[in-house]
C-alpha cells in the first residue's frame, strides 16, 4: 500500500502543502520513497522506470514508478521491487508530471490568425463574436481535437476548458467532452454561465437554465478521474451579480471549485470602481460568495488589498502571461501572490490569444516577464516556474496531480534526454523551463494509458484530426 496519499479538503481541492504558495514551499519533498516491494503482485499494473524521474524536487536515477488503475500507486529504487516485476524501462529518458493547461477555450484553437495584433475589443468582435454563428456542434468537436491533440504534443496531460457556446443545451459541451475522451486527455470543463445581453445568443442562459444544465452534466461526469465538470460564472463584465452568486452556490453544492475570469483588463476593475465603489475581489467579497471555492483567471488588474484578501480566503490563480501579452493586457503581480501565500497556476488561454497551447512555454513566459518587471533575474526561478505548471495548476483545478508522488494521477511526460533543447546535461530542470522545444517531448502518459508517442496521439492520427478541421471549415471565408 502506499504510505501516503492526497488529502481531499472539503472543498474539492488539493490541501495547501499542494499548491504553490511561495517560492519556498516549491518541490520540497512530502513523501518519503515508497518501498515497491512491499507491493502484491496483482496490483502492478505498469512499472515505468525512466533513466531520470523528477521526484521530491530533483531528478533522481533507479527509481520505479508503479501504476495501477490510472494513479501512482508506489515510487521507490527499483533495487526493492520483487523479484518477478515487469519493468519498462525508459532509456535515455526523463520523467516529469505531465503539465495542467488550467485555462483554455478550446474552439478559440479553429480562429488562430484572425483576430491578431488587435486591441481587446476588435480581437473580441472580430474572432470571437464574428465566429460564433458557425459553431456548430461538429465544428466545436473538430475545434477542440485539434486543440487538445495539439496540447498533448506539447505535454499537457489535463486541460480545463471554460467553456460558453453553450447554444441552449449540453450538446456542445458534451461534443468536447467527447473529443478529450477519445483522445486520453483529462478533461475540466469548466461549464460557463453567461447573461450579459450584450453577448451572442449562444453563450446567452436564464440562471436557471444555467444552473440546471451545469448540475446535469455534472451528474453525467463526476463519477470518473478523466472528466470534470465545475461552474464557471464568466466573468463580473459578462455574468450578472445574481449569476456569480449561482456559480459559487453551485460549486459548494457539487462540491467542486468554480472559475471566472477577473480584472483582465483594465477597464473592468475601472468599471467595477466606478459602479460599485470598490476593488476587484473586494467587491466579489460583498457578493457573499464561497471564496475559498474560487479560481481566477488573470487578475492582472487587482490592488495589494485585494491579493491579501485572496492569501486570506484562498482564492487561487490561473496565470496566462503569454495571453495578457498577446492582448496588450498587463503583467499579473505573481511576486505580490506568491508572496500573500495565493496557489498560482498557469495557462494557455485561448489559441487564438496566445497563439501557442504548451504549458512548458507559459512557465518561461512567466519567469521571464518577472524578471523583466522587477529588473532582477533571480525574482522567478525555473523550479517555481515548472512548479507552478503542474502542482500549482492542479491546486488551481483541485486534482490531485502534477506530482509523482502515491496516490495521485499517473500523468507524465517523457523527454529526450539527447534532445539537443535539453543539452548541456547540467540542469535538466533549468533547460526544461528555458531551453527545451516541444520535439524533446517524446511520450506522453494520461492515467497510466501512453496516449502521445513520438508527435502523434495514439488514438486518432493526425491525418484525421487535421482532416476534420479542414472540413469543418472548408466553407469560411478567407480573412
Ligand atoms: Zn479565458
Amino acid at each position: 500500500m502506499a504510505r501516503h496519499r492526497s488529502a481531499r479538503t472539503t472543498n474539492g481541492s488539493l490541501s495547501a502543502p499542494d499548491a504553490v504558495s511561495s517560492e519556498h514551499a516549491v518541490m520540497l519533498p512530502t513523501t518519503a520513497p515508497q518501498s515497491a516491494s512491499a507491493l502484491t503482485a496483482e496490483r502492478q499494473t505498469r512499472i515505468l522506470v525512466a533513466e531520470r524521474t523528477w521526484y521530491a524536487g530533483r531528478f533522481e536515477p533507479e527509481l520505479a514508478v508503479t501504476i495501477a488503475d490510472g494513479r501512482i500507486v508506489a515510487v521507490g529504487p527499483v533495487s526493492e521491487l520483487p523479484a518477478a516485476a515487469v519493468v519498462e524501462r525508459l532509456p535515455r529518458r526523463l520523467l516529469l508530471p505531465g503539465t495542467l493547461n488550467a485555462h483554455n477555450h478550446s474552439f478559440q484553437s479553429l480562429l488562430r490568425g484572425i483576430g491578431d495584433d488587435c486591441d481587446f475589443f476588435t480581437w473580441r468582435d472580430r474572432a470571437l463574436y464574428g465566429y460564433t454563428p458557425r459553431m456548430t456542434t461538429e465544428v466545436i468537436y473538430q475545434g477542440a481535437r485539434f486543440a487538445f491533440a495539439e496540447m498533448l504534443r506539447a505535454g499537457v496531460t489535463t486541460v480545463c476548458d471554460f467553456f460558453y457556446i453553450h447554444s441552449g443545451g449540453n450538446e456542445n459541451d458534451r461534443a468536447v467532452i467527447r473529443a478529450a475522451r477519445e483522445l486520453g486527455i483529462r478533461l475540466v470543463l469548466a461549464r460557463t454561465m453567461y447573461d450579459w445581453d450584450g453577448a451572442p445568443p449562444q453563450y446567452r442562459e436564464t440562471i436557471d437554465e444555467a444552473v440546471g444544465r451545469t448540475r446535469d452534466l455534472w451528474r453525467e461526469c463526476h463519477d470518473g478521474d478523466m472528466t470534470h465538470i465545475c461552474p464557471a460564472p464568466h466573468s463580473p463584465h459578462a455574468a450578472s451579480p445574481a449569476m456569480i452568486q449561482a456559480g459559487a452556490a453551485l460549486a459548494v453544492e457539487l462540491d467542486t471549485r468554480f472559475h471566472m475570469h477577473v480584472a483582465e483588463g483594465r477597464y473592468e476593475r475601472d468599471t467595477i470602481r466606478a459602479q460599485w465603489g470598490l476593488t476587484p475581489i473586494r467587491w466579489l467579497e460583498s457578493l457573499g460568495l464561497a471564496l475559498e471555492r474560487a479560481t481566477i483567471i488573470h487578475g492582472v488588474w487587482l490592488e495589494q488589498d485585494d491579493i491579501q484578501l485572496m492569501g486570506e480566503r484562498d482564492v487561487r490563480l490561473v496565470y496566462c502571461p503569454a495571453s495578457n501579452g498577446f492582448l496588450g493586457d498587463g503583467v499579473t503581480p505573481v511576486l505580490d501572490m506568491l508572496a500573500a501565500g495565493v496557489a498560482l497556476g498557469l495557462g494557455s488561454d485561448g489559441g487564438c490569444s496566445n497563439n501557442r497551447v504548451s504549458v512548458f512555454d507559459e512557465m518561461r513566459t512567466c519567469a521571464l516577464l518577472q524578471k523583466i518587471t522587477h529588473l532582477d533575474a533571480s525574482v522567478l526561478p525555473a523550479e517555481t516556474a515548472l512548479a507552478m505548471g503542474t502542482t500549482g495548476s492542479a491546486a488551481t483545478l483541485g486534482l490531485p496531480a502534477g506530482r509523482i508522488a502515491p496516490g495521485l494521477y499517473a500523468d507524465f511526460v517523457a523527454l529526450d534526454m539527447d534532445d539537443p533543447s535539453l543539452q548541456p546535461p547540467w540542469r535538466y530542470e533549468k533547460n526544461v523551463v528555458y531551453a527545451m522545444t516541444p520535439q524533446a517531448i517524446r511520450e506522453v502518459i494520461v492515467g497510466g494509458r501512453t496516449v502521445l508517442r513520438d508527435d502523434t496521439p495514439t488514438s486518432v492520427p493526425w491525418s484525421e484530426i487535421l482532416g476534420g478541421l479542414r472540413a469543418a471549415t472548408s466553407d469560411w471565408p478567407a480573412v
